[in-house]
């Protein structure tokens, strides 16, 4: 039984996972650097340790300070949220080894997807359908050549251990190849301090579709259907929707089935997602995500299930409440993230948020950490707010949409906010007529 929690993250999402703590009685422990001493989780939380100075590396990326705070003050289970140590096998080890209970998969598995060119062995052995590509790391360029003609162009080159849309270079021809390879390499080297890197064909109109699962370790696994999170800008997803409209509630119930039997094969426990693209009606396997998502909530909209929740309680070793039966999908739901960037250029904005008033209303949910007078640090991601939006559908959908985003108002900061009042009234999006590259296009073209 856990009692208390120390939230190891930040911002929306560690306000966001106190919120389900508060609802199931348990007590919280909030980490945070100088730069969040004022911040609304600590506030929020029931007890509170500063870990370091601003840079991640020093605090929310510090190990021994993270599992030291843990465990003076008596938490019995640490929460990861998602970016810092969420994805990190290392760090979950060693949460177990101090007696303490890691809200997330096995450090094994963590690992097994943390490495994509053994996620995709894995899914393809599991007979779940992958983007067509290299089933071991290229090691060398002229190893790399032959693959890639195996494979054809255009083709994509990308970091095993990578993340965040980053590492990942396009060659459209063997021309191009040895330029793009050597850069992925040495991003991937960068970036994730493992400069392996694997090759896949490169899908040119597909769709991003994602299927949220969570499993017990009593080998209960049960899918919660799909999210469209196919509007991209550099690969990082600005707006998502559930459920897509090119899915078929058929196809849905038969494919996610199929995924829950395959996370329930692996022995796998807790929430996880599983990354596909998807083109000429196939699903494309691309990664799986080991930890809850950015865009978790839009999927709570449509099913009433509260997954932090659900997550929470199976780390604890709690039985799954719900059956696949019980799961029923209900209206559309929409999350625009609020990043604190300039709207044109995308670049990142710190400040001291003014004039702070949040929507609300029918269908209206608001994750944030935001409050009058905070202050946006220079140092973190930029997300600082999802809005989240749900109706019968997903015409009804969008006109919420555009009712709470005129009602939103952020001052201090540069956000997200205008551009998404402009894809509201997009007639592609209006028609949900796009594919991953659609909002790149639109930005380039000055929308
Ligand atoms: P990361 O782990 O860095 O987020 P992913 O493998 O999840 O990387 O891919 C991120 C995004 O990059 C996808 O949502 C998609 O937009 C694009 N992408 C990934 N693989 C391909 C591919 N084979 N063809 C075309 N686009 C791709």
């Amino acid at each position: 039984m856990i009692k208390k929690i120390l939230i190891a993250n930040r911002g929306e999402i560690a306000v966001r996972i106190l919120r389900a703590c508060r609802d199931l009685d348990i007590q919280t422990v909030a980490v945070h650097s100088t730069a969040d001493a004022d911040a609304m989780y600590v506030r929020l939380a029931d007890e509170s340790v500063c870990i370091g100075p601003p840079q991640p590396r020093e605090s929310y990326l510090n190990v021994p300070a993270v599992i030291s705070a843990a465990c003076i003050t008596g938490a019995d289970a640490i929460h990861p949220g998602f970016g810092f140590l969420s994805e990190s096998a290392t760090f979950a080890h060693m949460v177990e080894e101090h007696n303490l209970t890691f809200i997330g998969p096995k450090a094994d598995h963590i690992a097994m997807m943390g490495d994509k060119i053994m996620a995709r062995k894995t899914m393809a052995q599991l007979e779940i359908p992958v983007v067509p590509g290299s089933d071991r790391a290229a090691t060398t360029l002229e190893k790399a050549l032959l693959l890639a003609e195996t494979i054809g162009y255009p083709l994509l080159i990308k970091a095993a251990g990578g993340g965040g849309g980053r590492g990942m270079k396009v060659a459209k021809s063997p021309a191009d190849f040895p330029e793009a390879y050597e850069m992925a390499r040495r991003e991937a080297s960068i970036s994730f301090g493992n400069d392996r890197v694997y090759l896949e064909k490169y899908l040119e109109r597909p769709r991003h579709i994602e299927f949220q699962i969570i499993a017990d370790k009593y080998g209960n696994a049960i899918h919660l259907g799909e999210r469209d999170c196919s509007l991209q800008r550099r690969h990082q997803k600005i707006w998502e929707e559930a459920p897509s409209t090119v899915i078929s509630s058929a196809f849905r119930d038969e494919f996610g089935k199929k995924l829950a039997s395959t996370i329930a094969k692996l022995g796998y426990v807790g929430v996880g997602t599983l990354e596909f693209l998807y083109e000429n009606d196939q699903l494309f396997f691309i990664e799986m995500n080991t930890r809850i998502q950015v865009e978790h909530p839009i999927t709570e909209m449509i099913t009433g299930i509260d997954i932090i929740r659900e997550q929470i309680l199976v780390a604890g070793g709690k039985e799954l409440s719900i059956g696949q039966e019980d799961i029923s999908f209900k209206g559309h739901a929409i999350e625009c993230r609020i990043n604190a960037e300039n709207p044109d250029t995308f670049i990142p904005s710190a400040g001291t948020v003014s004039n702070y008033h949040c929507p609300g209303g029918p269908g209206i949910r608001v994750d944030s950490a935001l409050y009058d007078g905070c202050k946006i640090p220079p140092y973190y991601d930029s997300l600082i707010a999802k809005l989240i939006v749900h109706a019968n559908d997903r015409s009804q959908c969008l006109a919420r949409l555009r009712r709470a985003l005129k009602e939103y108002v952020i001052d201090g900061v540069d956000t997200l906010i205008p551009l998404h009042m402009k894809l509201t009234d997009n007639k592609n999006i209006i028609d949900a007529n796009f594919d991953i590259h659609f909002l790149e296009t639109l930005c380039d073209n000055q929308l």
